[in-house]
């Protein structure tokens, strides 16, 4: 307890002020609007920095561009002024806000804020949800500290061409004086708000792929019935490969063209791109680059053979709070999330070999689940290393079980063991490949969630190694690259006209490269039922699932780390 003469400042401390406390940002009137509709969206949006466009916001944006460009200007109040402006910037220190507002029309002396809206009218007797009165409502307030009365305010819908008068009354300005304190506070706070319960205002938020309303409610037993699918919707964006000798990919007007050396170039249009993989000697034009920066499009730098390089994307997310919590985690905080990364793998491979084996591996499924058993018990980070190895030799060992007796390959060069650098039989240069686009994959989506990719709290930090995105890959590589391996082989898909011998090691042609990236495409599309949540998501969406509880966990959103594993 702090007693009074503790709050007693010393007199040489007074004499001498600190240094001016920064002022907090002026919040958005728009942020503000997000505030009202889930105080949650507004802390993710606002403080976090996340952002997410679906249909309504790209709507909204499409809408916008055609009023955001500054026309007009303000006229001094007084009889017979008739004029407007618009995208009009108004900002108060006392109010502690700013807004763009789309138009203002002058008259005499009064000023009414106009507002763009996509869509119609609410169906209710104000014909305006509350968020978009509270947005105006700061717009009145700013014009009228600026020197204008202003009595109502007007939303104009897009899509019926309406105008629906809003008038600022007293009532009206006080909740929205409150709105503003409430959402500077809560900007304020160190965690953010919990999600909306069974809200319907979630289906329609840009950020319910972040937010995991319904997984998070149910996993912190706020809600019992099973989570409404709405998180898992396939994005529409597929990474693009480019791969092959000289290949370019420029920029022309609003699309991307991808032009092999020989052969025909192809447009694609930058929604289509999730992220660009370039594989060897690849060319990516400045507009190109300039353009996929810009809409925070990463590009995941390949050798020839496979070897992932690094990543080029933007500017680091503003989620700094995620970053601080991963680098200053405990020793025994991130043991525990290195047990669940080294347990959910060892359950998964010994639900791979349970499954495809075709023949008898009773005691290697044995040995595993003695493995995970001693993994729970680990007391550091050394012991559940020597526990993974062990549980490794086991799996590796029992591997060629699951491969097809008859594949075209010369007999006992298919596979000698697990092996890398350079992987010395075909099996390993499929298996290294598939795992360095897991780890691929997982970088940038640990990335894009705000992580830095190159802190593992299981794979020790090491100069170029994405150690995040490797402990993350740990439960996915028997489900998706082992997996992968298995199915192109005894499928037929790759043969050993895909793979060639370099010096002692093994690595795939061009046209073995594209091949197995079909397969590893395929298998990220196919869908599974999900064991907790009870409803049916690919594995490309399991992909950004799991990093983004783990980022729950470490957010304190969550209180546990769970592995996926299937049965
Ligand atoms: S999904 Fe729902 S709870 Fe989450 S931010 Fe959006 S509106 Fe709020």
């Amino acid at each position: 307890m702090i007693s009074r003469e503790d709050r007693t400042i010393p007199r040489e401390a007074a004499a001498e002020p600190g240094p001016e406390p920064e002022p907090a940002p002026l919040l958005p009137a728009r942020m503000v609007n997000e505030f009202v509709y889930c105080p949650r969206l507004f802390y993710l949006e606002w403080v976090r920095g996340l952002w997410a466009d679906n249909d309504d916001t790209a709507e909204g944006t499409d809408l916008h561009r055609r009023v955001d460009t500054p026309a007009g200007t303000a006229p001094e109040p007084g009889p017979g002024v008739r004029q407007v402006a618009r995208a009009f910037e108004l900002s108060s220190e006392t109010l502690g806000v700013t807004a763009k507002i789309d138009l203002v029309e002058f008259l005499d002396d009064a000023a009414r804020p106009v507002d763009y809206k996509r869509g119609r009218p609410a169906p209710t007797p104000a014909r305006v949800w509350e968020p978009e009165q509270v947005q105006l409502a700061i717009q009145a307030l700013l014009l009228r500290e600026a020197g204008y009365q202003c009595r109502e305010g007007v939303i104009y819908f897009a899509e019926t061409g309406e105008r629906v008068t809003v008038p600022i009354t007293p009532e009206l300005e006080q909740q929205t004086l409150a709105a503003i304190a409430r959402a500077r506070e809560t900007a304020g706070q160190p965690d953010a708000p919990p999600p909306l319960v069974d809200s319907p205002k979630c289906p329609a938020c840009a950020l319910v792929g972040y937010c995991m309303p319904d997984e998070l409610n149910l996993l912190l037993h706020r809600r019992t019935a099973r989570p409404r699918t709405l998180i898992t919707r396939e994005p529409a964006a597929r990474p693009l490969y480019l791969i092959g000798y000289g290949t370019q990919l420029r920029k022309d007007g609003n699309h991307f063209i991808v032009a092999p050396r020989d052969g025909e170039p192809t447009r694609i249009r930058p929604i289509d791109i999730s992220h660009v993989a370039a594989f060897g000697t690849v060319t990516i034009s400045t507009s190109a680059l300039h353009a996929l920066l810009a809409q925070e499009t990463p590009i995941a730098w390949l050798t020839r053979g496979g070897r992932f390089l690094g990543l080029t994307s933007g500017l680091m997310g503003k989620n700094i709070q995620l970053r601080r919590r991963q680098f200053t985690l405990t020793e025994p905080e991130a043991l525990e999330l290195a047990r669940t990364f080294v347990i959910a793998k060892i359950r998964n491979q010994r639900t791979l070999l349970r499954r495809n084996s075709r023949f008898e591996i009773g005691r290697t499924l044995e040995g595993l689940a003695d493995a995970v058993a001693r993994a729970r018990l680990a007391p550091d980070s050394d012991t559940l290393r020597g526990i993974e190895g062990y549980a490794a030799r086991l799996y590796f060992n029992a591997f060629p079980a699951m491969l097809r007796r008859d594949l075209p390959f010369t007999p006992g060069d298919l596979f000698r063991g697990r092996n890398r650098r350079p992987p010395r039989d075909p099996v390993n240069a499929l298996l290294s490949f598939a795992y360095t686009l897991l780890t691929k994959d997982l970088t940038v989506q640990a990335q894009l969630i705000g992580f830095d990719p190159y802190w593992g709290f299981y794979h020790r930090p090491k100069f170029g190694r994405p150690a995040l995105a490797l402990d993350l890959a740990e439960e996915f590589r028997p489900l998706i690259a082992d997996s992968v391996v298995i199915t192109a082989l005894n499928n037929g898909e790759i043969t050993s006209a895909h793979v060639r011998r370099i010096g002692a090691g093994y690595t795939l042609t061009d046209d073995g490269r594209r091949t197995f990236l079909r397969v590893y495409e395929r298998r990220l599309e196919q869908e599974i039922t999900h064991p907790r949540f009870r409803y049916r998501l690919s594995y490309r969406r399991l992909l950004d699932l799991q990093p983004r509880f783990l980022a729950a966990v470490l957010l304190g959103e969550l209180p546990a780390y769970q592995g996926f594993e299937t049965r």
